[in-house]
């Protein structure tokens, strides 16, 4: 690889980082796996190191042993057999077996005990993040309660009995607790964070798909206006806040004819035309709804017999005068709306069926109108 390839590599890397904590982006068990095996494996190399350095050999070559494994484990990773399950056991029963061989080859004071309970929570993490339905609980629990023993273990092994390898090394022994100690929180802190992460993209997902549900409930896919259900809702909210509402009940003119001359598509076409004009119209007033087929109820509220006459005029009048087109071909089309105040005391029932009545009563009065 060169050095541009690198540097490609490395950008997008941050670039891949930075969408993880922002919660842009899902971390993919890959992602987690790469993590985990990453560092642990890092921790081993730098033990090797100073095993080999201070001559502390069957250390050094259990850290051999341990740097394959994880090397074993990546091969596992890129072969993407996805058998995470397995490398988390894995790597699970290595770092229980190094912390304990640790402790008993160097003694308490050394601090790699700390790796059992640091390997607590991540595995619960893991196991519970995995694609897998079942035993996920019982895989991290067991392994919880496992590494509760193997620490007590650890301690009394290390306290009724002498570490094998004697080291008089003060400086080895602190240098080694804090940087076991550094270790064990850092692993702590990182997989806590990423579990927080990973909740707030979760959530932020369920969020926004709720929000996508909700719109598919509440509105008419076609023309994207509310539908009868949302309509309801309105209707008894205005009525339940006592305040005066009109209703506006429209109707395309001969909407038969359009789609039967131009076919559904034009038709379409037309209601969704007709549609956006209400909406546009209605903008800051109340609630625009496809009541059923091509009829459109409107809700003003806060309305005088005046501003609903005026609204529905407008609406009137710019249908009347937009061309609809499709395919190169265009035509003309008109509405009749009917409209009817809430009085106060009647059933909303009954304002929705004289709004319909003054539609039925401008339809066969020539259509193309707006009756009170
Ligand atoms: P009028 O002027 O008396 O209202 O006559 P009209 O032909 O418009 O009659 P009506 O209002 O009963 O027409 C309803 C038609 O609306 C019947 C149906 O084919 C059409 N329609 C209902 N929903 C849709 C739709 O989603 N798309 C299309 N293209 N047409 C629809
Ligand atoms: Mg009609
Ligand atoms: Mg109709």
């Amino acid at each position: 690889m060169n050095r541009n390839q690198w540097k490609t590599r490395l950008k997008k890397g941050f670039c891949k980082l930075k969408d993880v904590l922002t919660g842009k982006t899902q971390i993919t068990n890959r992602l987690k796996f790469h993590t985990l095996i990453g560092s642990i494996a890092s921790v081993h190399v730098f033990l090797l190191v100073i095993f080999c350095v201070f001559q502390i050999m069957p250390l050094f070559y259990f850290n051999i042993f341990s740097v394959l494994t994880y090397t074993a484990c990546f091969g596992m990773i890129w072969s993407e057999r996805e058998n995470y399950l397995t490398i988390y056991i894995i790597t699970y029963i290595e770092v229980i077996l190094h912390s304990f061989a640790a402790t008993i080859c160097l003694g308490w004071s050394f601090g790699f005990a700390q790796y059992i309970i640091a390997i607590v929570p991540v595995g619960f993490y893991i196991c519970y993040t995995l694609d897998i339905r079942r035993r996920k609980f019982t895989v991290a629990t067991v392994s919880a309660v496992f590494s509760a023993a193997a620490f007590l273990a650890c301690k009394f092994l290390s306290f009724f009995g002498a570490p094998l390898i004697e080291t008089d090394n003060i400086a080895l022994e602190l240098s080694l607790y804090v940087f076991n100690s550094l270790c064990a929180f850092a692993f702590l802190i990182v997989f806590s964070l990423v579990f927080v992460f990973e909740m707030k993209l979760s959530s932020s997902q369920l969020k926004h798909q709720n929000a996508i549900l909700n719109k598919l409930a509440s509105t008419d896919p076609l023309t994207g206006l509310y539908n009868r259900r949302s309509m309801d809702i309105f209707l008894n909210q205005a009525v339940e806040s006592a305040s005066s509402f009109a209703l506006i009940m429209c109707d395309i003119d001969n909407f038969k004819k359009v789609n039967d001359t131009y076919g559904h598509d034009f038709g379409d076409v037309v209601l969704k035309g007709v549609a956006g004009i209400a909406v546009a119209q209605t903008r800051g007033h109340g609630y625009v709804c496809r009541w059923g087929g091509e009829e459109i109820l409107i809700l003003i509220n806060n309305a005088s017999e005046e501003s609903a006459l005026y609204i529905a005029e407008n609406i009137r009048r710019n249908v009347a005068n937009r061309v609809f087109e499709l395919n190169d071909k265009w035509i003309h089309c008109s509405l009749t709306l009917g409209i009817a105040l809430y009085d106060g005391k009647e059933p909303v029932e009954e304002t929705i069926t004289r709004a319909d009545y003054n539609l039925y009563c401008g339809k066969r009065n020539g259509k193309n109108a707006v009756v009170f």
